[in-house]
C-alpha cells in the first residue's frame, strides 16, 4: 500500500481483477483485488476511501494482515472490474490529514508540544499532545501560524528514502519498526514526516485550519479537536447561522449574545428555584386539605387524588407519609402515567402488597422506598384499569 500510494496516489479510476470474494455473516460482500488504490479505513489515523466497483458502492475498506478488502452490500459478478474512487471524499480526507501535519508541526515548533496520536472521524479530527498547558491565546496563535503556512502555498512533496537515511533527516517524529523504504511527506520549509496517508498537493488546498475545542486526557495530555478546509467552512456557515438567528431572536448584536443568554439563563434558573420553593410551601396546605377530606373506612383514612404536575405529586406523597397515618393513591397522566401508593406507619391497610401485586400482574416498571411505591405505566389503558380497581374495591366510590 505505501508503495502504491507513491506518485500514483492520485489514481482514482483503474481496472482490477477480483482475487477473492466472500460474504460475512451480515451479508456484506468482501472483495480482494489484484491491485487497489483505495485507502483503507483507520490506517495512519485517517478515514478510508469510498467509491464504486462496477458501479456498486464501496461501503468500507479494511486492511486485514497484508490484505485490503473492499466491502460492498451488492454482489459484483465479473472477474475484471472497474474501480472508481470518490474524489470529493478523498480530497476532504486529504485536507484534514495535511492540515494535521501543519497543526502538529506548529504546536511542536512554537510550544514544544509533541503530537502523540492522530484520529480522524466523519465529523472532526483530533490530535493528542504531550502537554496539559493549552490556553485560548496559544490556540489562537497556533491557528494564525497555520494560516500563514496555508497562504504561503507550500508544496507537499511525497517520496521514498532508505530506512538508513532516516536518522540523519529532521523528521518531526520517527516511528518504530520502519520498512526498508519509508514514505516521506515533506511540506517545503514547514514539516518533514514519515506518513503513508493521503495529502493535498499544496498547503493552499488545506484552505483553513480551525481548532474547535480541547480537553485533558489521561491527566497529562491534551486532545485538540479541529477542522480543515471544507469542513471548517461548513462549520462556520452553521455557527454563523445559529448566531445570527439567536441575535435576531433576542434583538441584540452578535457580540452581546453570550452575555444576554447567560443573564436570561441565570434568571430562568432562579425562577425554577423559586417555583420549587413555592411548590414545597403549597404542599403542606394540600396535604392538610387531603387529610381533612379523606374517606374513613375500617379505621383507616384513604386518599385518592390526581395531579397535573408529577413533581408536585412526589412532594405530596413524601409529606403525607411524614405527617399523617393515611393510605393514599396519587396519580398523574402528565407524560407517561404513574401512580404513587403509600401509607403512614400506623395505617393498617397493606397498600404496599396491593401495589406489588399490580406491578407483577401488569409487568410494570417501578419501585419503592420506605412506605411509598411508584408504578410507571407504558400506556393509559392499564393505568385506568388499576385506577378503576382502586376506586371500586378500595375506596368504594363512583368517582373522585
Ligand atoms: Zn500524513
Amino acid at each position: 500500500m505505501r508503495e502504491e500510494m507513491g506518485e500514483k496516489s492520485m489514481t482514482l479510476k483503474f481496472k482490477a481483477n477480483i482475487l477473492k470474494k466472500f460474504v460475512n455473516n451480515e451479508g456484506l460482500f468482501h472483495l480482494k483485488l489484484d491491485r487497489t488504490y483505495f485507502y483503507p479505513d483507520g490506517a495512519g489515523g485517517q478515514l478510508g476511501d469510498r467509491g464504486t466497483i462496477n458501479g456498486k458502492r464501496v461501503l468500507g475498506v479494511i486492511k486485514q494482515g497484508d490484505e485490503i478488502l473492499h466491502i460492498l452490500a451488492e454482489d459484483v459478478k465479473n472477474k475484471e472490474v472497474l474501480c472508481e474512487i470518490d474524489l470529493e471524499r478523498r480530497f476532504d480526507v486529504s485536507q484534514q490529514h495535511t492540515g494535521q501535519h501543519i497543526l502538529s508541526t506548529v504546536f511542536q515548533k512554537k510550544f514544544n508540544a509533541h503530537t502523540l496520536s492522530f484520529h480522524m472521524s466523519e465529523e472532526y479530527s483530533t490530535i493528542d499532545l504531550d502537554t496539559i498547558y493549552l490556553t485560548k491565546e496559544i490556540a489562537k496563535e497556533v491557528e494564525m501560524k497555520c494560516f500563514e503556512y496555508i497562504i504561503a502555498a507550500k508544496d507537499v512533496k511525497i517520496y521514498f528514502v532508505d530506512k538508513s537515511k532516516v536518522s540523519s533527516m529532521p523528521f518531526r517524529k520517527i516511528p518504530q519498526n520502519l520498512p526498508a523504504k519509508v514514505r516521506v511527506v515533506e511540506i517545503t520549509g514547514v514539516d518533514l514526516s514519515l506518513c503513508g496517508g493521503t495529502h493535498v498537493k499544496n498547503t493552499a488546498e488545506v484552505g483553513l485550519i480551525k481548532i474547535l475545542k480541547w480537553e485533558k486526557v489521561k491527566g497529562k495530555n491534551t486532545r485538540v479537536y479541529f477542522l480543515c478546509g471544507n469542513r471548517a467552512i461548513k462549520d462556520y456557515q452553521l455557527k454563523n447561522s445559529i448566531l445570527y438567528n439567536t441575535s435576531n431572536m433576542l434583538s441584540i448584536g452578535i457580540k452581546d449574545v453570550f452575555e444576554k443568554v447567560k443573564r436570561e439563563h441565570e434568571e430562568l434558573m432562579a425562577t425554577f428555584k423559586m417555583m420549587r420553593r413555592l411548590k414545597r410551601e403549597l404542599v403542606s396546605y394540600i396535604v392538610d386539605e387531603l387529610y381533612a377530606n379523606a374517606i374513613v373506612k375500617d379505621g383507616d383514612r384513604y386518599i385518592l387524588r390526581q395531579f397535573k404536575d408529577a413533581e408536585m405529586m412526589r412532594y405530596v406523597a413524601a409529606e403525607l407519609v411524614k405527617k399523617y397515618d393515611v393510605v393514599f393513591f396519587l396519580g398523574t397522566t402528565n407524560g407517561k402515567p404513574s401512580l404513587m401508593l403509600g401509607k403512614g406507619d400506623k395505617a393498617k391497610y397493606d397498600v404496599l402488597s396491593y401495589a406489588m401485586n399490580w406491578k407483577e400482574r401488569l409487568a410494570l416498571r417501578g419501585g419503592g422506598k420506605r412506605n411509598i411505591i411508584t408504578l410507571l405505566f407504558e400506556e393509559k389503558g392499564s393505568f385506568e384499569s388499576m385506577l378503576g380497581d382502586i376506586k371500586q374495591n378500595i375506596m368504594e366510590v363512583k368517582d373522585v
